[in-house]
């Protein structure tokens, strides 16, 4: 952000504090997928101003896989999965943004298989496209799978993969061309309320004024609501390595779930495997490595040539790890919670999903701002569904067709 935009008295961004048509209604705080989304959704009606301390897509959003896996994720909620995936499929073409839709299978052990088919049994009788793969379907569907270890497979098949960044940056211009203004550069520092009500947000380039504030900071989310809210949502680290064998990955080749090995793989658009996972609490996030580790490397290692039928050699051509926040149930907190100031709305807690459940959070994010009714049920979002708001809860690792 230039001296320009700001103004030589330091008057936040050259606006008044009030009484003006140009004063935002509403600062997003945060240029993460869920901040872009919100802003899109709400900018058509309202006057907003997304402020981001660094770039947009810089935090966990610039280092997610992509996978959207909604449809196991939400097998108790199928309309917020179809949510999620109808518009992906609808927005897919918009700009530089495509979703691959693309099955996804998680492999399951003779341990678990009792389990497994009677989930898939129930969640058929409920209507969810699912179905239990025998090893010899899953090998015969999927040659470079070698489902041996297996006694089969758990298939959905409304799930797919995306480019995170361009996803966000996609929303992040739709939002502009619906009338939001966006500042890079810009960190709040405090949430301003007078009693009841929100008052508009402190920077460090000094006061804004505005009736509504979503803050969608991630895993920051705490460290920024100070003492006006304490949410159970505590930061977790998580890994990506990409492998290259010597001859690209078919096309047909699905997303994948190994959940007893904590990893999930996809297929990259040119050949290269995709695998992450290996996920763990994380006490002092802001300087928590960002590359894979050695641990990691060595379980992806001895896991590969386990999984896949080939005699391909593979090389490590990236790795890198982030921080996202989780909550106890693995579920994102979007609310606007009852104790605290009004125009206070917050989405945190994407638990390794946030990408995929853009979409919903951005929505439901409008609705909370705009009194509006939502869609789909808010029930799972809810902070007031935690008994505690502590944010020292056991970590959880996602399960089920997650990350
Ligand atoms: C390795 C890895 C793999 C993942 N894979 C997947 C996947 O396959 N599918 C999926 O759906 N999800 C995945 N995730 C999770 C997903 O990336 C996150 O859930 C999602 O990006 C969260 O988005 P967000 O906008 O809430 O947070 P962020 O992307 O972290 O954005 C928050 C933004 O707020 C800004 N900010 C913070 N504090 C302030 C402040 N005070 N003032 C101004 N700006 C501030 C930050 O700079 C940041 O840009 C993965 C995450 C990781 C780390």
């Amino acid at each position: 952000m230039t001296n320009e935009t700001l103004g030589e008295t330091d008057e936040p961004f050259g606006l008044p504090e009030s009484g003006r048509e140009d004063r935002p209604s509403v600062v997003v705080v945060g240029g993460g997928v869920i901040g872009c989304a919100a802003a899109r959704e709400l900018a058509s009606d309202h006057r907003v101003l997304l402020l981001e301390r660094d770039q947009i897509a810089s935090g966990a959003t610039a280092r997610a896989a992509g996978e959207v896996t909604m449809e196991p994720s939400y097998t108790d909620h199928p309309e917020i999965a179809d949510f999620a995936t109808d518009f992906f499929r609808a927005y897919d073409g918009t700009g530089a943004f495509e979703y691959t839709e693309t099955p996804s299978v998680e492999l399951v052990t003779p341990d678990r298989e009792d389990a497994a088919r009677a989930r898939v049994t129930r969640l058929r009788e409920s209507g969810v496209e699912v179905a239990f793969m025998e090893a010899s379907a899953v090998e015969r569907r999927w040659s470079w799978i070698d489902a041996s270890p297996f006694v089969g497979a758990v298939r959905f098949t409304d799930t797919g993969h995306l480019d995170p960044y361009t996803l966000t940056t996609t929303l992040q211009s739709d939002a502009e061309a619906r009338g939001a203004r966006v500042e890079t550069g810009v960190t709040v520092t405090e949430i301003l309320a007078d009693g009841e009500q929100i008052e508009g947000v402190e920077t460090d380039h000094g006061t804004i004024r505005a009736d509504d504030v979503v803050v969608a900071t991630g895993w920051r989310a705490n460290e920024l609501l100070g003492s006006t809210l304490e949410t159970p949502v505590r930061p977790y680290r998580t890994q990506c390595l990409v492998l290259r064998p010597e001859s690209p990955i078919p096309d047909s080749f699905p997303m994948g779930w190994i959940p007893g090995e904590h990893v999930y793989f996809r297929r990259e658009g040119n050949g290269d495997l995709l695998v992450g996972g290996w996920s763990s609490a994380e006490d002092d996030p802001a300087a928590a490595s960002e590359s894979a580790d050695e641990a990691f490397r060595d379980h992806v290692a001895a896991l590969v040539p386990r999984v896949l039928r080939t005699d391909d050699a593979f090389r490590v051509v990236d790795g890198w790890a982030g921080i996202d926040g989780a909550t106890p149930d693995t579920r994102p907190i979007i609310d606007a919670p009852a104790d605290t100031p009004d125009g206070l709305v917050i989405a945190t807690g994407f638990h390794g999903r946030g990408v995929m459940t853009a979409p919903v959070a951005g929505r439901l994010l409008r609705c909370l701002v705009a009194d509006e009714e939502s869609p789909f049920p808010t029930e799972p979002f809810s902070l007031s569904r935690f008994d505690s708001r502590s944010p020292n809860f056991e970590f959880l690792s996602i399960s089920a067709g997650g990350n």
